[in-house]
C-alpha cells in the first residue's frame, strides 16, 4: 500500500461497491455478500466440516492429475528504497502483499518493520493456503499467528502497527478463488475476452477527502464504514472481497500492488491493456512501463514519485 495518505483517483471498477456484471465471478465482502451462484460455492453457511468436504469434492473430481497455476513474476523496489511488496507462491496457489509505508515520526509500538510484517505473514499464509479452508479462513488464523510472532514487546492494539494488503488466487479442482483485502487489486480475463476487476478501494473514500489526515487514518482502519488491512484484527479477513471463477473460464489472472495500477488509474491505459503487456512481454516489462511512465508525465499528486510495485501473471493449467 503505496502511503496510506496519498491521493489515489480510482478509474476502475470497483467491486466493493458496484459488484461486475457478471456471470462468471462475483466479489463482495465475505461476511456480507449475498445469495450464492449457481455452480459456486458459498460457506456462509458451512460448517468448518462441511466446507472442508465441500473442497476435497472438488479435489476428487481432479482425480487425473495435482491442479496447478503457473505463475509469472516480477517485483522492484522504488528507486532508492527497500521493497515492502512482498510475493509467496506454490504450485497452485499465489499471494501479493504490499506493506503500508507508515509515516514518519509515527511510533508503531511494534519493534517489527514493515518488511518483517509482509514476510511473516506472507509465510503464514503460505503454511495455511493447501488446508481445505476458505481463503477468509486461510488469511484470519495467518493474521492470528503473525499477531503472535510479534512477540510481547509489540503493542499490537497500537493503530499504526505494520499493516498490509494482500491478495490471494488459489486453484482448488476447476474453480479459481481469490480473496483481495484493501488496494492490490486483481483483474481477471475471461475465455470471452472480457474482464472482472476485483478491487478494494474502500481506502480511497474515507469521509473528509484527500490528502487523510493521520487520525482519521487510525480511527478508520479495521472498522465499519471504514477500510480493513491485514495487521492485528483477525477478524478483517471476513471483510475482504472473495469470489470463485471455474477454470474453464479463466485465460489469465493479473495481479497488481498499487505501484503497478497507476498506469491505469494516472497514466490511462485501460485494464484490458494492462493484461495484453502481461500476455505479450511479461510482468517485468509491465513494471518498466510503470517506471517510464512516472518519468515522461510525472509522479501521481501527491503520491510518491515512485513506488514499490509488483505484477504477478497467473494461467490455470489444463489438469492432465
Ligand atoms: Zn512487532
Amino acid at each position: 500500500m503505496a502511503g496510506s495518505l496519498r491521493d489515489s483517483a480510482p478509474a476502475y471498477r470497483c467491486a466493493a461497491r458496484s459488484p461486475a456484471p457478471t456471470t462468471t465471478g462475483t466479489a463482495q465482502p465475505a461476511a456480507s455478500r449475498g445469495p450464492a451462484r449457481p455452480g459456486t460455492v458459498d460457506t456462509r453457511d458451512l460448517t468448518p466440516c462441511q466446507a472442508v468436504r465441500t473442497h476435497d469434492q472438488r479435489r476428487r473430481t481432479s482425480d487425473e492429475g495435482e491442479p496447478v497455476l503457473h505463475v509469472n513474476h516480477a517485483t522492484t523496489a522504488a528507486p532508492g528504497g527497500a521493497n515492502e511488496d512482498y510475493l509467496v507462491t506454490g504450485p497452485a496457489w499465489i499471494a501479493v502483499l504490499d506493506g503500508a509505508t507508515a509515516p514518519r515520526d509515527v511510533d508503531s509500538g511494534c519493534v517489527h518493520d514493515v518488511r518483517w510484517l509482509v514476510r511473516t505473514l506472507a509465510m503464514a499464509v503460505a503454511e495455511r493456503i493447501e488446508e481445505p479452508w476458505p481463503l477468509t479462513r486461510v488469511l484470519s488464523e495467518a493474521i492470528h499467528a503473525t499477531m503472535r510472532a510479534h512477540g510481547d514487546g509489540c503493542d499490537l492494539v497500537n493503530p499504526d502497527s505494520p499493516s498490509a494488503t494482500i491478495a490471494i488466487v488459489r486453484r482448488t479442482g476447476d474453480h479459481v478463488d481469490y480473496l483481495v483485502l484493501c488496494d492490490s487489486p486483481i483483474a481477471i480475463r475471461h475465455r470471452d475476452g472480457t474482464v472482472t476487476v476485483v478491487a478494494d478501494d474502500r481506502l480511497n473514500h474515507l469521509p473528509g477527502g484527500h490528502p487523510y489526515r493521520l487520525e482519521l487514518i487510525r480511527s478508520l482502519r479495521n472498522q465499519p464504514d471504514g477500510f480493513w488491512v491485514a495487521s492485528t484484527a483477525p477478524h478483517a479477513a471476513a471483510e475482504a472481497l472473495t469470489g470463485s471463477v471455474p477454470v474453464a473460464d479463466v485465460t489469465g489472472i493479473g495481479m497488481f500492488t498499487d505501484g503497478v495500477t497507476r498506469l491505469v488509474e494516472w497514466y490511462g491505459r485501460s485494464w484490458e491493456q494492462v493484461l495484453d503487456t502481461l500476455t505479450e512481454r511479461g510482468p517485468a516489462s509491465l513494471l518498466a512501463d510503470v517506471r517510464e511512465a512516472e518519468l515522461t508525465y510525472g509522479p501521481p499528486r501527491p503520491a510518491k514519485v515512485h513506488d514499490d510495485a509488483t505484477a504477478a501473471w497467473v494461467l490455470p493449467i489444463p489438469v492432465t
